[in-house]
């Protein structure tokens, strides 16, 4: 078994930006592709951002005991990690970096325990959140809506995760994260 490190975080509290960051800096990493039923958003990628696939196939693989946890994130949208996905990144002797949400995060790390490092991702309050998704501008005004109510309740499983990084000021964020990870692939 190799190791995993796993960025959880409400929608908007950033991880994607220092998720990006770490693997741009760590050739020791690569990040998890996870499968999801949603639309690609502008600029992303199949097979680099996600396996977009249909829920048709996102349901039978599920009945296959593909995934090695799968959920639905929003209402009939759905999101897993496959464990052919972390079979693939092992076999290249990499770290598995995974940007998952709260639940998902939760449900790696009591799989993996001690391979794995489960980061929460903190954002100053929920109104900077809300300003921080609207000016990301990808979600119409019911998707913002959904994502801030799950947003209220997932601050909740903060005390669950390893490490708490506050993302408040972005440029400390992102060295605070380089040393949580510098730490933790020490002798990889
Ligand atoms: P997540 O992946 O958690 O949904 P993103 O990384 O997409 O979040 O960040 C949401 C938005 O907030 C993006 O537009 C991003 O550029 C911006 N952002 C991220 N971190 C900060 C920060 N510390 N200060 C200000 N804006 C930020
Ligand atoms: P987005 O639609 O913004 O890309 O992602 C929505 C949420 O789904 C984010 O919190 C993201 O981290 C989460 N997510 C992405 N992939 C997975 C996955 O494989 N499993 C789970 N449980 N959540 C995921």
């Amino acid at each position: 078994m190799g190791k995993l490190i796993i960025f959880s975080a409400p929608s908007g509290a950033g991880k994607t930006t220092i998720v990006r960051h770490l693997l741009s800096l760590f050739p020791q990493l690569s990040f998890s592709i996870s499968a999801t039923t949603r639309l690609p958003r502008v600029g992303e990628l199949d097979t680099k951002d996600y396996y977009f696939i249909t829920k048709d196939d996102f349901l039978k693989r599920v009945s296959l005991g593909e995934f090695v946890e799968f959920e639905e994130v929003y209402e009939d949208v759905f999101y897993g990690t496959l464990k052919q996905e972390i079979e693939r990144i092992w076999a290249l002797g990499k770290c598995i970096l995974f940007d998952i949400d709260v639940v998902g995060g939760i449900n790696l790390k009591n799989l993996f325990g001690d391979g794995a490092l489960s980061v929460f991702v903190k954002p100053p309050s929920v109104e900077v959140l809300k300003t921080r998704l609207g000016a990301r501008n990808t979600d119409s005004e019911a998707q913002l809506l959904e994502r801030l109510a799950k947003a209220e309740r997932e601050l909740e499983y903060a005390k669950f995760f390893d490490v708490v990084l506050l993302n408040d000021n972005l440029s400390q964020s992102l060295s605070e994260a380089e040393q949580i990870v510098e730490n933790f692939i020490a002798d990889l």
